[in-house]
């Protein structure tokens, strides 16, 4: 968490070679090979998915770069009080990947592990994803490495206020719109939006997505990822899914109420785990007791109905739907072998890596990829937006049709292009998503 002098975060992207990267100088030679970092990989996987979808559509190595390069990239230092007088400065960052079909958009994390190579991952795949589902937005993510499982309510407001100062030139309704991420949440985002707009001198709500209600959040945000995960898992379920066992891999704001709507839908989920360990019962877990309980203790660890579950475990367990919901990077070629899942929905960003991809294309598991399977947050966030630029609020039920309708519509085109080339889910959310963003920058033309 806290900044080591000399800084050991790369302040560029280094990379293997990649069609679709940018000519960079050769790397120093290096005395002690070290592995890439879980960021490194999540770029690197993420420039893998565009180096085939760009292969697909054809794209000429100019506009691959392009694709490939993010827009804006800015580091800031974040100096942070602690309760017992210490200062200490942690990194933040906010990529901005694309901006040729709108205004930027994407969550901000507070993570300990966050690094600028994660947080341009997850920016380019917000590109991709707003291009999918068609919602007018370019694509952004945020990053602050802090653990705020480790910090009291009150440092935690000081990291998000002074984080937010330092990125403040670059955000904006029209420009770029922050939303929750992984370790953030509506408070987050109130104090977000408080501190841009008192720098601006009036309420702005339209700053930022996934606020309090109060603060002109929309209904049925809060819940809408894991809606959106379960629109998803329904339809490529494509039948009755009463006794549908699951296992969710993520507990949070993803996982909880993925559970939760996956079981009123008449599945039986059988496993959930989170950073404190994972529960299973065949019967099926009562999924609102155990959000009881974690409310109550932190955790699913030692929920009294439920059998303990060894952490991996969970990945490998004999369901028909696996929903990984928590970090990137969990399925990969080591476990992917003993995924007995036949449907694997990502309610995470990238929790499966491209080997791992392969190994469960081989093996016939249908992967529905994370640029469509939790595309229901920032849809909402849009919705939400939409009502702020309009100071109009409207009901839940008009914001629900509207995020079914947005689903089904990219799952219908993604299923499409899949079946017409032949192709991977994840191959042609890809394609649609990037050769939507390829064509808005190719119409546009290039400035000056
Ligand atoms: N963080 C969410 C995502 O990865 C939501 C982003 C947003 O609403 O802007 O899709």
């Amino acid at each position: 968490m806290t900044v080591m002098v000399p800084s050991k975060t790369p302040a560029t992207t280094s990379a293997p070679p990649s069609p679709s990267r940018p000519a960079e100088p050769a790397p120093p030679p290096r005395s002690e090979p070290f592995p890439p970092s879980p960021g490194r990989r999540a770029l690197d996987a993420a420039l893998y998915q565009l180096d085939r979808a760009a292969d697909h559509l054809r794209l000429d190595d100019g506009l691959r770069a392009m694709l490939a390069t993010p827009r804006r990239s800015l580091t800031v230092s974040v100096p942070v009080r602690r309760e017992d007088g210490r200062m200490e400065v942690v990194h933040g960052y906010r990529v901005q990947h694309n901006v040729s079909r709108g205004p930027a958009k994407g969550g901000i994390r507070f993570h300990p592990g966050t690094d600028l190579h994660e947080v341009t991952a997850l920016a380019m795949l917000m590109t991709w994803k707003c291009a999918l589902v068609g919602i007018p937005y370019g694509g952004a993510k945020g990053g602050v490495a802090v653990d705020p499982g480790a910090m009291t309510s009150r440092e935690l407001e000081r990291v998000t206020r002074r984080y937010v100062n330092e990125i403040l030139p670059i955000i904006g309704p029209e420009k770029d719109i922050p939303a929750p991420d992984v370790g953030t949440d509506e408070q987050t985002m109130a104090w977000i939006m408080d501190t841009y707009s008192v720098n601006t001198g009036y309420s702005v709500p339209g700053v930022v997505t996934g606020k309090p209600t109060t603060l002109g959040g929309s209904l049925g945000r809060a819940g809408a990822t894991a809606r959106g995960v379960q629109i998803a898992a329904l339809t490529a379920l494509g039948r009755d899914p009463e006794g549908v066992t699951v296992a969710v891999q993520g507990f949070g704001k993803v996982g909880a109420l993925t559970a939760l709507y996956l079981a009123e839908s008449g599945c039986r989920v059988v496993a959930i785990s989170d950073a404190t360990g994972a529960v299973t019962r065949a019967s099926g877990l009562d999924v609102a007791a155990l959000r009881a309980h974690v409310a109550e203790t932190g955790g699913v660890y030692g929920f009294r109905d439920a059998d303990p579950l060894g952490h991996g475990e969970l990945l490998e367990l004999d369901v028909d739907l696996l929903v990984p919901a928590a970090l990137e990077g969990v399925i990969t070629a080591g476990n992917a072998p003993r995924v007995r899942a036949r449907l694997v929905v990502e309610g995470a960003n990238g929790p499966v890596t491209p080997e791992a991809d392969e190994v469960l294309a081989d093996a016939g598991v249908t992967v529905v990829p994370d640029i469509l399977a939790n595309a229901g947050g920032v849809i909402v966030s849009y919705l939400e937006w939409v009502q702020n630029m309009q100071a109009y609020a409207w009901g839940e039920l008009e914001v629900e049709l509207k995020l079914r309708e947005l689903m089904e519509q990219a799952f219908g085109e993604v299923r499409a292009h899949a079946a017409g080339h032949g192709r991977t889910l994840r191959e042609a959310a890809h394609a649609i998503g990037v050769e939507r963003v390829a064509q808005a920058h190719q119409v546009r033309g290039l400035y000056p």
